[in-house]
């Protein structure tokens, strides 16, 4: 048996995974495959109208919030997101190189101002009593640093309009959309396969930079007058949207976020409780920034040469994907929503195990 921890793409509920493999053979009883269907079937557009409700429900996204799905990753909203909304200035918070990139495609569309940046210690901090100026047309945060495991867990008030980057932890808790004027990420990391980005926006929020956009780069050219209509401007990811309206209709038979915090957060509390326990391995992140979804950890400073026969160790019980980055190093568990707490238990033996044989 594999545990999968992959910081992205990761692991997906086996519902969708099966789903997803029948509608391959046979897409709604058409007797055609979803890989060859038009995306201006009915049955598709019901998946398209039923995709943005599961949003919806989950997220609890009031009507005048367009919810549209993309294709070019987080990454294109890192210049689609200046593109759209800066008109002067833009300010943003720096705790991750995802952030830092995101800064680097605003300076093409105006001033930046980094409010704060964690980079002095590596990004294992979320910085604190920072000042957001007034006069940035927004704020731009990442809330979960995937790389190093840190993580903003509350949303915040902000005095300009506020943007997440909310690619690795969407959908691990209860979030309150009305304090953001926009969300986005990929969904490879929580929410579906690669190859669609999901983008959250105040439609009335739209509109008012100078510039003239290209036509895919301006949001509104992919909200439509309904739901069946949103993000069938051009052809949507037909394949991985659908992934992702199964995996959403998971989240919801398991109940919803509040349910699925609840699960993340004693996944997470198991594993760091170990690694605080265990005298083998030390976490990178501070204690109050710690991330519930990605759990960066070295080898104490003690047993440092036994880092490569750790991870043979957890290879051969069939941990996957528990390679750190390498601007950390050492380990890193992603323990995302459909990672469940058997695989994080076996994890944990592991390092239990580990110790036993060599401290
Ligand atoms: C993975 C990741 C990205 C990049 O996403 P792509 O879809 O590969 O462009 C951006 N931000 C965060 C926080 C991420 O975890």
């Amino acid at each position: 048996m594999k545990h999968n921890f992959n910081a992205g793409p990761c692991v997906l509920p086996k519902q969708a995974i099966e789903s997803a493999i029948n509608a391959i053979r046979d897409f709604d009883h058409t007797g055609i495959g979803i890989l060859e269907i038009s995306h201006r079937t009915p049955g598709w557009e019901r998946i398209m109208a039923e995709t943005e409700q599961l949003w919806r429900d989950l997220l609890n996204i009031p009507d005048n919030y367009a919810v549209i799905f993309l294709g070019g990753g987080a990454s294109t909203q890192f210049f689609e997101v200046p593109a759209n909304f800066l008109n002067k200035k833009a300010a943003y918070l720096q705790t991750g190189v995802w952030a830092k990139k995101a800064v680097k495609e605003a300076k093409l569309y105006g001033e930046v101002e980094v409010v704060a940046s964690s980079e002095d210690k590596n990004y294992t901090y979320i910085p604190k009593g920072y000042k957001i100026p007034a006069d940035a047309d927004y704020f731009h945060i990442t809330t979960n640093n995937t790389i190093y495991g840190t993580e903003i867990k509350e949303d915040m008030d902000c005095p300009v309009n506020l943007i997440a980057d909310m690619s690795s932890d969407i959908m691990s808790r209860p979030v309150d959309v009305t304090k953001y004027a926009m969300i986005y990420g990929g969904a490879q990391k929580n929410v579906g396969p690669a190859g669609v980005t999901f983008v959250i926006v105040r439609k009335d929020l739209l509109g008012k930079v100078e510039r003239k956009n290209p036509t895919m780069v301006d949001y509104r050219t992919h909200i439509g007058d309904e739901p069946k209509n949103n993000s069938m401007f051009n052809t949507p990811p037909v394949f991985p949207i659908f992934v992702m309206h199964e995996t959403l209709k998971w989240v919801k038979e398991m109940g919803g976020l509040e349910a699925m915090h609840k699960r993340n957060m004693e996944k997470a509390n198991l594993l760091y409780g170990e690694i605080d326990r265990n005298k083998m391995f030390v976490g990178t992140a501070e204690k109050d920034s710690r991330s519930i979804m990605n759990v960066c950890f070295v080898m104490a400073e003690q047993y440092k040469d036994k880092e490569a026969a750790f991870m043979e160790f957890a290879k051969s019980k069939g941990m996957v994907g528990i390679k750190g980055h390498r601007s950390v190093g050492g380990f890193r568990a992603s323990i995302y929503n459909a990672c469940p707490i058997e695989s994080v238990q076996a994890l944990v033996d592991c390092m239990k195990e580990f110790e036993k044989q060599n401290a």
